[in-house]
């Protein structure tokens, strides 16, 4: 049946993608942003359907709306972006999320939280599963991310037990594709930019750190799952790729696939509390939601050159 479903920060990467499948359901979309990291052009083509409703609005102010589900992704996700204004950042995480619950609590909609791996901060436990509690820095320079979407959490399972509030929470691995910003500022974005570019691709570090990359398509699918699923599951879940590559070795299949790049690899100092690693143990996801990861990196990663290629 369709559903009005309210995406906050509808207009950044992940939510545009949001947008378009939850349209391509038939579902009434309102996409709500600020517009602080997000872009008009990620929901141009959505404009054109009478089911799509822009709305800008800062979620850290409160909001009533009638929506059957929320999704709640309105936060600035990359370290560059979300440092830039740490007190807006928690307070979006935080507020935000307090604004966001209270709504779901009042028209009795279904809410899902999108929170981060960051909440495993620099983890000592590998691969993370849900279970781990994490070694995140409560002082560093992530903390306004970190320990506010740690909060984001708190809130969510406070209001269901409290409140009865029908909530999910997916935590986030690092994620790439199309409508990345392209001065986002994470690492994937930034090697393409700068191989299209004929800059040096500038690796922090010595490169020797691992991430784990998922497609934007498998995150969608697997968000969904999740909202939809009737089982009692609410998480936190792990959704993320578990295939990790080192930054050294990210840069090398950049550079293959944009073979006509004069770009080389440079090294540049690694920033505070930078973590070594992440792995997500995704077990859980596979029991609970039947969801796995499909696209491998080279693949996806030529669809976001092809897109990079195109708005550059
Ligand atoms: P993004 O920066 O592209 O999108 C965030 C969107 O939220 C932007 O459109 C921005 O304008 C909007 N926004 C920010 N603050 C707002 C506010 N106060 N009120 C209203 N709108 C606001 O980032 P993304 O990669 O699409 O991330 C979306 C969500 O997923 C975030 O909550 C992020 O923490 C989470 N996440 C993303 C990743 C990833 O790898 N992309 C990993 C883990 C978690
Ligand atoms: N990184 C890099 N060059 C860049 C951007 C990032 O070497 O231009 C490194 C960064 O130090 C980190 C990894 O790539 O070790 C992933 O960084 P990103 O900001 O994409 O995500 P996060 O650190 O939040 O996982």
């Amino acid at each position: 049946m369709p559903k009005r479903i309210l995406v906050t920060g509808g207009a950044g990467f992940i939510g545009s993608h949001l947008c378009e499948r939850l349209l391509s359901e038939d579902n009434e979309v309102l996409c709500l942003d600020n517009f602080y990291t997000g872009a008009k052009r990620n929901i141009e083509e959505l404009m054109d359907s009478k089911k799509f409703e822009l709305i800008r609005h800062d979620i850290t102010l409160p909001i009533l709306l009638e929506v059957d589900q929320i999704y709640n992704l309105a936060c600035p996700a990359s370290p560059v972006h979300y440092q830039y204004n740490p007190v807006k950042t928690i307070k979006t995480n935080v507020i935000g999320a307090l604004n966001m619950l209270g709504l779901a609590k009042r028209v009795k909609a279904k809410i899902l939280q999108a929170s981060t791996s960051e909440v495993y901060g620099d983890p000592e436990e590998h691969p993370q599963k849900e279970s781990y509690w994490g070694r995140v820095n409560p002082v560093g320079i992530r903390s306004c991310y970190d320990e506010g979407k740690r909060c984001a959490e708190t809130l969510c399972m406070d209001f269901h037990r409290q409140n009865k509030v029908d909530v999910r929470i997916v935590r986030i691995f690092n994620t790439y594709g199309p409508n990345m910003n392209q001065n986002d500022g994470r690492v994937v974005s930034n090697f393409i930019v700068q191989a299209l570019k004929n800059q040096p691709l500038a690796v922090y570090g010595n490169g020797n750190q691992t991430r784990s990359f998922q497609y934007i398509d498998d995150l969608i699918e697997g968000m969904i799952r999740m909202m939809e699923n009737e089982s009692g599951f609410i998480g936190p879940v792990n959704l993320g790729n578990p295939d990790e590559f080192s930054i050294k070795e990210l840069a090398e299949k950049i550079l293959k696939l944009i073979p006509e790049s004069e770009s080389k690899i440079i090294y540049k100092p690694l920033p505070q509390d930078d973590p070594k690693q992440r792995q997500p143990d995704i077990t859980l996801a596979k029991q609970m939601l039947d969801w796995e990861p499909k696209i491998k990196l080279e693949e996806g990663l030529k669809k976001t050159v092809e897109y990079f290629r195109k708005i550059l």
